[in-house]
C-alpha cells in the first residue's frame, strides 16, 4: 500500500519520474496547495521499493508493504578477521 498525504504534495513529480516500474501517475484532483498529487496507477507493478518515499522532498508518501508481498529479506554478512557471521 502507498499512502499519499495529498495536501503535503507540491507536485514536483519526482516520485512519478523516478519510480523504477512506472507505477505512479499524477492525479487529476487539485490539493490544497493547488497542485496535482500523484496516485498509484490502477494497474501497476509497485514492488514497495520505497524509492518514492525516500525521494519525496515533502514527506508526502509512506510505503507500507502488504504482509504477503514483502520483499524477501536478504541476510547480510559481517566478516571479522576471516570469520563469517550471519547477522
Ligand atoms: S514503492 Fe517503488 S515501485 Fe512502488 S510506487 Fe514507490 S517507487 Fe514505485
Ligand atoms: S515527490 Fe512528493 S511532493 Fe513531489 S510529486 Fe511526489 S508526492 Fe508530491
Amino acid at each position: 500500500m502507498i499512502e499519499i498525504i495529498k495536501d503535503w504534495c507540491k507536485g514536483c513529480e519526482i516520485c512519478v519520474k523516478r519510480c523504477p516500474v512506472d507505477a505512479l501517475e499524477m492525479s487529476d484532483e487539485l490539493n490544497k496547495r493547488g497542485v496535482y498529487p500523484p496516485k498509484l496507477k490502477e494497474e501497476n507493478e509497485c514492488n514497495f521499493c520505497r524509492l518514492c518515499e525516500l525521494l519525496c522532498p515533502d514527506f508526502a508518501i509512506t510505503v507500507i508493504p502488504d504482509e504477503d508481498e514483502k520483499p524477501v529479506e536478504s541476510k547480510s554478512r559481517l566478516i571479522i578477521g576471516g570469520i563469517t557471521n550471519e547477522v
